[in-house]
């Protein structure tokens, strides 16, 4: 395997790092580095970045040229996400971007493609995915929220949870059930729905960060238009796995954690111990050079990925694979950050402003940190807890 950039690759990173530069404004990059955790930058902030990204038409560089897209190679593409979160540019609407455009431009109708995949594209608005229920997370084939064919209408009752940003979402993308006599997976049907239709409800949960983004979200009699379904009627379940697939190597995080880990580099020599950095403490040392190596074998993966070699085991064991070490060395990475800085974590929460008080008697590196390793506390549970990854891999890839 030949992991080597070639020199074309450079200047394309030059490129891209380049444009990076000119276009990111300072707020928005000083409120990423903060405060920004993996795939949880400021929602405002990601549409406000997508409007200028636009431009040069970068928001959905992996999507199909005919779509939009750039036609750049995957290593292209690994480098242009590299350089976005090396220079804490926030994330695009990822439920847009990520994961019903993809769902549109593959098994949706003419009428839903010029309606919504411009719209994506350019950011106007953010995507809510209403697919987890009270008692229906791990569990999805289980869902209960049910919608009813009447005319040209589908009636939708039911409650989702922990339905990130959906306060903020436009339009969202729900797995509603059409037919509860047949199998689980096979009444499960696929529907974009207004977040302005009247019967919906929506409440946002407080977060051990003090943010609020995830929301419950109530359907009381939503009259959503026919139209409105993706595909075929009874297909949701195998759309929603078809999301799972496309993205395979954007689970691993690496880009998140390939910084972070600078970012504790940094920390740990700004930090000391008697006058002594800690990066030279031994204790710290071995931390850093263990999460150093994790980090490399996980980039190697994602390359054997990108180069398509052959990987032993079939898609869905891959990407369960990469979520686990993934969100593992996320949660290893900003819960050092939290050690390095010792006591001075006990405070600064997300809440605080990107204007730091002139008064406050610590350094830039501290706003942040806490929050952000408290969130990812989560990151072992969102797309697929950690348990059920290991039993996915355990039984694709062991046969157990
Ligand atoms: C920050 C955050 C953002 C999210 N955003 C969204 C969103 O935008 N849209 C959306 O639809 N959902 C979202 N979710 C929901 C997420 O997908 C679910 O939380 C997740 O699928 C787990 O489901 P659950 O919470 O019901 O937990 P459960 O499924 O009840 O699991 C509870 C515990 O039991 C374990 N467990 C469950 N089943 C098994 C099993 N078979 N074997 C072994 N252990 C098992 C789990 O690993 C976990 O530890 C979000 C969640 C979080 C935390």
């Amino acid at each position: 395997m030949d992991l080597k950039f070639d020199a074309s690759l450079a200047d394309f990173r030059t490129m891209i790092r380049d444009a990076i530069k000119q276009d990111l404004p300072r707020e928005i990059q000083e409120r990423t580095r903060l405060f920004g955790g993996a795939n949880s930058s400021d929602p405002h902030d990601s549409l406000a970045w997508m409007k200028i990204l636009s431009k040069r038409g970068w928001t959905v560089p992996h999507w199909p040229e005919i779509y939009g897209g750039k036609n750049w190679s995957p290593l292209q593409l690994f480098i242009f996400q590299e350089e976005l979160y090396k220079a804490y540019a926030p994330d695009t609407c990822w439920g847009g971007t990520h994961m019903v455009g993809p769902i549109i431009y593959t098994f949706g109708s003419e009428a839903q493609k010029e309606q919504f995949l411009p719209a994506i594209r350019n950011g106007d608005y953010y995507w809510a995915q209403g697919f987890s229920e009270p008692g229906s997370g791990s569990d999805l084939a289980s869902l209960r929220t049910a919608a009813v064919r009447k005319g040209d209408k589908y009636i939708v009752n039911g409650q989702k949870i922990w339905t990130s940003c959906a306060y903020m979402s436009e339009w969202g993308f729900f797995l509603v059930r059409t037919d509860p006599e047949v199998k689980p997976q096979r009444g499960i049907s696929f529907l974009l729905i207004n977040m302005k239709s009247p019967g919906i409800t929506i409440r946002r949960i407080p977060q051990i960060n003090e943010e609020a983004e995830l929301c419950e979200v109530f359907l009381d009699d939503v009259e959503v238009p026919a139209e409105q379904l993706v595909g075929e009627e009874g297909q949701g379940w195998s759309y929603a796995k078809f999301l799972l697939d496309h993205e395979r190597t954007t689970s691993s995080f690496i880009y998140f954690n390939k910084r972070e880990l600078d970012r504790a580099k940094m920390i740990a020599t700004e930090e000391t111990l008697d006058g002594v950095p800690l990066i030279l403490h031994p204790n710290f040392q071995g931390r850093i050079a263990r999460l150093e190596a994790e980090i490399s074998a996980l980039e190697g993966s994602v390359m054997r990925l990108l180069a398509n070699e052959e990987f032993k085991y079939n898609e869905t064991a891959v990407a369960s694979i990469l979520k686990v070490s993934g969100s593992k060395l996320q949660q290893a990475l900003t819960e050092l950050h939290v050690d390095l800085i010792g006591p001075k974590a006990i405070r600064h929460y997300a809440s605080e402003s990107v204007d730091r008080d002139p008064y406050d008697p610590w350094p830039d590196h501290i706003p942040g940190r806490t929050s952000q390793a408290l969130i990812l506390r989560a990151s072992t549970i969102y797309g697929g807890s950690l348990q059920v990854q290991k039993n996915i891999i355990a039984k694709l890839a062991f046969g157990l």
